[in-house]
Formats: C-alpha cells, structure tokens, sequence
C-alpha cells in the first residue's frame, strides 16, 4: 500500500466487510433447508421452547443440582435426568455426561483400564469427527481384543478370546456405514450369554425400538437399534447421543446394571467429563417426554413424523410468493450418523439457477442451508420449522433479486 494514497470511503467500505466478516463468524441461528434433520454441522437436534424454559428456570438462579432437598444433604446431579432416562428405558441406573463420545471412554475407563476388551474387527468404526473406536480404547488404558473378520464375528470367535483378563465384551453401532451380502454380527443376547459384561455403543440413542411414544413405527429407522431392547438382551451398560435420535441437548448417556454405574460415577473422569446444569434441565424435559410416552413436545419427532400434505400445503404458499420456484418432492433423512441409506420422503421448493454455488452463497447469507440438486437450489421443508417460512419466502426472493436466474 505505501505511496498509495487512499479515500475515505475505501477505508469505510473495508471497515464495513471486516465487521460483516466478523459477525458471520460469531454463533447464530440457521436455516436448516438441507433435509438432514440430525445435522452435525448444523447442532444436531433443536431443542423445544419448553425444554429452553427448563433451562432457563434452573440456571437463572440456584437449583437442586447436588442436593437433596427432602434431607438437606449433598445429592448427586445424576439423580435427575440420569435416572429419569434410565427409567425410560427400562435400565436400573443412569447417567450423564458431556457427550457419547465421552460416554464410551468413561465406561472403558471405569471399568477396563489395563485389562481386555473384545471387539469385532467389524466395529473398529470411525463415526467421524475424530470418534475411532481403536483409538478411544487405547485413550482408555484398556487392551483391545480384535476378534472375527470385517464382514463376519460368530460368537465363537468372541468366546475363543475370553480370559480372566477380560473386563469387557463390546459392541459398537456402525452407525454411519452399512454392510451387505455375505455378513454376519453376534447378537447381544448370545455375547452377554459368555459371561463378562457387555457393553454397547448404541450411539443414536433412539430409546426403544418399538417407538411407543409414535403413533406407528416409521419404516425409515429399518434396523436402528433401541437402548432398551440392548438392556433387554442382556447388555451391562449401553450408551448413546443426546443430541441424536433422543432428541435432546448435547451429551452422553451411559445406563445399565447400578453396580456399574456406580463404578463409572465414582471413577476420577465422570468429574472431568460431567454434564452442566443446563443440559441436565433440558435433558430431564426430554425424558419426561419419554416417560410420557408423547414426543411431540421434541422438535426432531415433530419434524420426522410431519406428514407429506402438511409439508406439500406450505411448499405449494411458498411457491406461489416466489416466483419461479417449484414445489418438489425430496428424500430427507434422519442423520446424525444413524442409518444411512434410508431416506424420509418429503417435500421441498425448487428454484432452477444459472449458478447453484452463487445461490447458495447468497441464501446463507440470509442465514439459509439449502441445497443442490443438479441445476436447481432446494429448499427441503421438513428440517424448516414453519415459522421461519416467511424469511424462507423473503430469503428465496432475495437470491432471485441478485442473481440472473437461468
Ligand atoms: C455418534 C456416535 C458416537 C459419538 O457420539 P457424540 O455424542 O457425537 O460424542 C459414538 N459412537 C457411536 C456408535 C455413534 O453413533
């Protein structure tokens, strides 16, 4: 710049991008039109206003969080959400931590540092984002176990590793990939039949494979494993997301045997990766739900289970404030590294462009993710919550102001 003689404005207009700059990075609502309704990127699962009010009556002021007020003395902050999920689920005990990830190298810690784990060479997943089950394991101080094949672990080939040594047998939801053809995987019920406890990342968290809080069981979750039919097999301790298929706030949740639990509470890393306040408040709304055996107070069941008419009516007001955009039909899906493959049939607005990435770009600038498909932008409704379609409507408007549309 030196010799180069600057004007006011300049100087402004720099000013103004670097500020604007600035303020894109800062943490903020989005639009969430992608269709994925568990989007990592994106917080995973939104929280309902009533869970929020929960949070907001617990951390504004003091609360109950270790202590028990029927004595008067100090209680544990796993009373609360801990044991009411532990309840939804069937297990005897619960509790909460930061996240899954935390959960499984808590568990591992607590109760196999410096003794054996067997795994299938068939779970050795990596679930993304820095989750590699080898890896977690040898953070844990525990001896991996590799048995059986990528494609195929018998329970033989568990039972032939078993020693004294042995603290654990787990078991990892693959989540995020899928295998087919010549495969096979031992079921919990015959592992937990070999005698050491059976662990099991369960990792979506989706409570009970029967969905008894559903009016009917979606066809999209296929084979997603429930916690509480993994309890009911036999497992020792299972855990899994919060913020997944449970519908809830970031964390981990770890149920089982109390005896275990106990363990795993007591062990120095559940100080270090424990669960504040706030999330144990939005938490503990989240089970009641359960309990209630009614999630329509959680935003992700609410978005999973909005039917085609009710999607198609709003894209079809959409379409007709935007001009040029249509109604479509789409595939969303669940993820949030659950069931991949399996689409949620739904409905969407297209609008055909002369540069997908142009429009893109101008609609996060609304703070809106959409999508592309070929040469059109799709705006997927069943991941957008209804009131936010007017700044839809306003949104879409503006990127066909600014931009020549094919
Ligand atoms: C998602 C997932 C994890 C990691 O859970 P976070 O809550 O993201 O830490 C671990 N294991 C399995 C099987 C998962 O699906």
């Amino acid at each position: 710049m030196s010799g180069e003689t600057v004007d006011e404005g300049t100087v402004i207009a720099d000013a103004r991008n670097r500020v604007e700059a600035r303020r894109r990075a800062l943490l903020q609502p989005v639009v969430n039109a992608t269709g994925v309704i568990v989007h990592t990127n994106l917080g995973r699962a939104p929280l309902s206003l009533d869970a929020l009010d929960a949070v907001r009556d617990v951390a504004s002021g003091y609360s109950n969080l270790e202590y028990r007020l029927p004595e008067g003395e100090r209680g544990s902050r796993h009373d609360h959400a801990g044991a009411l999920l532990a309840q939804a689920c069937g297990a005897e005990a619960g509790l909460v931590v930061n996240n899954n990830a935390a959960a499984v190298l808590l568990c591992l810690g607590a109760l196999a540092r410096g003794r054996e784990v067997v795994v299938s060479r068939g779970e050795l997943v990596e679930i993304g984002g820095g989750f590699r089950v080898p890896e977690i394991m040898a953070e844990s101080g525990c001896v991996l176990i590799e048995v059986g094949t990528t494609n195929r672990t018998r329970v033989s080939d568990y039972a032939a590793r078993l020693r004294d040594e042995t603290a654990l047998v787990l078991k990892v939801h693959a989540s995020n990939y899928r295998m087919i053809g010549f495969t096979e995987a031992a079921p919990v019920d015959e592992l937990a039949a070999l005698g050491p406890p059976v662990m099991v990342d369960a990792g979506s968290g989706l409570l009970d494979d029967t969905t008894p809080w559903l009016p009917h069981r979606p066809t999209w979750l296929h084979d997603e494993p429930g916690v509480r039919q993994a309890l009911d097999a036999g497992a020792a301790v299972v855990t899994f997301s919060g913020d997944k298929l449970l519908g809830g706030p970031q964390a981990g949740v770890i149920v089982g045997k109390a005896e275990l639990i106990e363990t795993i509470a007591r062990h120095p890393l559940a100080r270090a990766l424990r669960a504040d306040k706030m999330t144990l408040a939005a938490l503990q709304h989240v089970a009641f739900a359960y309990l209630a055996g009614d999630a329509r107070s959680i935003p992700l069941w609410r978005m999973a289970m909005a039917s085609l008419d009710e999607l198609r009516a709003r894209a079809e007001q959409i379409a007709t404030a935007v001009p040029r955009a249509k109604v479509v039909d789409t595939e969303a899906v669940a993820g949030g590294g659950s069931l991949p493959g399996l689409t949620i049939p739904s409905v969407g607005v297209a609008i055909e462009v002369s540069s997908v990435d142009r429009a893109l770009a101008a609609l996060r600038d609304h703070q809106i993710v959409g999508r592309a498909e070929r040469d059109t932008v799709v705006a997927d409704l069943r991941t957008v919550d209804p009131t936010d379609d007017d700044r839809l409507i306003d949104a879409l408007r503006g990127v066909l102001g600014t931009l020549d549309v094919a």
